[in-house]
């Protein structure tokens, strides 16, 4: 028998709530669970270099199969030797489906029981992205974890529309363990769907159970539904998932949010706000994030945080990054975003050490950090996913 493609230790369950503290290991190495994985949208952690994103504390990245599909096309990226090599990352990586960004970004001509087709960002043609060729592109690229193809409705839709894309989305998750052609080195996480329908979740999840996948996600949140209705949708579904595997919920998101997910037992965690919130000149601390472009940090020789020890913190003052930003300096947007991965990881951190010592009850009375939302931090995440082509955003020149 060879190894398993995934392998997740459990180490510990919280004695006082649902979190758990454990580990994955898959063919590219280990990661500690609790785990946050920065976003690398166009094969490229934005301005960051590999070495420097590990510096941060991050064990595995994530990557986004409907950029890469578009441009270069997975067929390059493989020719290349595979996303991993692509990226100069050895570490794990996971695709996501192409789906969300499909439902999200894209103008979409038709979605049907087949598939989706929509019109290509780059080049106005037409492009279907169905469940076999959405594991047709993750099997080029290569990444240790892949996502299944779901749809990921709108949650303002009516009941009997996310009830057709539960379906969808059971039906699509056959599909691809059918399509899956590297199931030997590549673990396929199946997606709970169903919006902010309890039925509909536990329908999705018991479903999705049946067909013994190595993980699962929660996908469909972090969509404007409200912290509340993600707090209740979190703590019916992350338990009725299988606890001998990890759970991962999908674009989320603020600093209260993962806190809240980890609480109630999810296990791994991807958001761009660090990096879009960085690149654009925020800067995350205790107190929410602050904008480096104030005229306040002028002549300020204090670091972004005090405390910090990632590598802005340690050899930049905000005085110079505030500048960097001014004079359009690369180096303003790359200093902030390793900034705020860093902060995210040590949340991370942070949460896993709070778990193994039992007091993960206590560390969310006390840290600040855990209450950190859309009040404390200027720009939602879907304020960087809102363009198909993130480098049309508005960016120092
Ligand atoms: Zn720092």
């Amino acid at each position: 028998m060879n190894d398993p493609a995934l392998k997740f230790e459990l180490l510990k369950h919280d004695g006082s709530t649902g979190a758990r503290l454990g580990r994955v290991t898959t063919r590219h190495g280990s990661f500690d669970t609790p785990a946050f994985m920065p976003v690398g949208t166009q094969g490229t952690v934005k301005g960051i270099l590999p070495d420097h994103i590990a510096a941060t504390g991050s064990q595995i990245i994530l990557g986004n199969t409907y950029h890469l599909m578009l441009r270069p096309g997975e067929k390059v990226v493989a020719e290349l030797g595979d996303l991993h090599r692509f990226m100069a990352w050895p570490g794990p990586i996971l695709t996501d489906s192409g789906g969300f960004q499909v439902f999200s970004l894209a103008d979409i001509n038709k979605i049907s029981d087949d598939g989706v087709t929509f019109k290509s960002h780059i080049d106005g043609s037409t492009v279907e992205l169905t469940p076999q060729r959405s594991m047709e592109i993750q099997n080029a690229l290569g990444a240790d974890i892949i996502m299944a193809f779901d749809e990921c409705p709108d949650p303002n839709k009516p009941r009997e529309y996310q009830q057709q894309a539960v379906d969808r989305t059971l039906r699509w998750a056959q599909l691809c363990i059918e399509a899956h052609g590297r199931a030997n080195d590549q673990s396929l996480f199946g997606i709970v769907q169903g919006g902010v329908d309890r039925a509909l979740r536990e329908h999705c999840a018991a479903e999705l159970i049946k067909l013994k996948l190595p993980g699962y996600a929660i996908g469909g949140l972090a969509v404007g539904e409200g912290f509340e209705a993600m707090k209740q949708v979190l703590d019916y579904t992350a338990p009725i998932l299988p606890d001998d595997k990890p759970r991962y919920l999908m674009g989320v998101g603020f600093p209260r949010d993962i806190v809240q997910a980890v609480s109630a037992g999810v296990d791994m965690f991807d958001c761009v706000m660090p990096t879009g919130n960085g690149r654009n000149a925020y800067a995350f601390t205790v107190q929410g994030a602050i904008r480096l472009r104030n005229s306040q940090y002028t002549r300020d020789i204090g670091p972004i945080e005090a405390g910090c020890d990632c590598y802005a913190c340690q050899n930049f003052t905000r005085g110079a990054i505030r500048h960097f930003f001014f004079a359009g300096e690369m180096l303003g947007p790359i200093l902030a975003s390793v900034h705020n991965i860093r902060f995210y990881q040590r949340l991370m951190s942070d949460l896993r050490r709070a778990i193994s010592s039992g007091s993960l009850a206590e560390f969310r009375r006390v840290d600040p950090r855990c209450r950190l939302g859309p009040r404390d931090v200027p720009q939602a995440p879907q304020a960087f996913a809102g363009t198909a082509d993130e480098t049309t955003q508005q960016e120092p020149s």
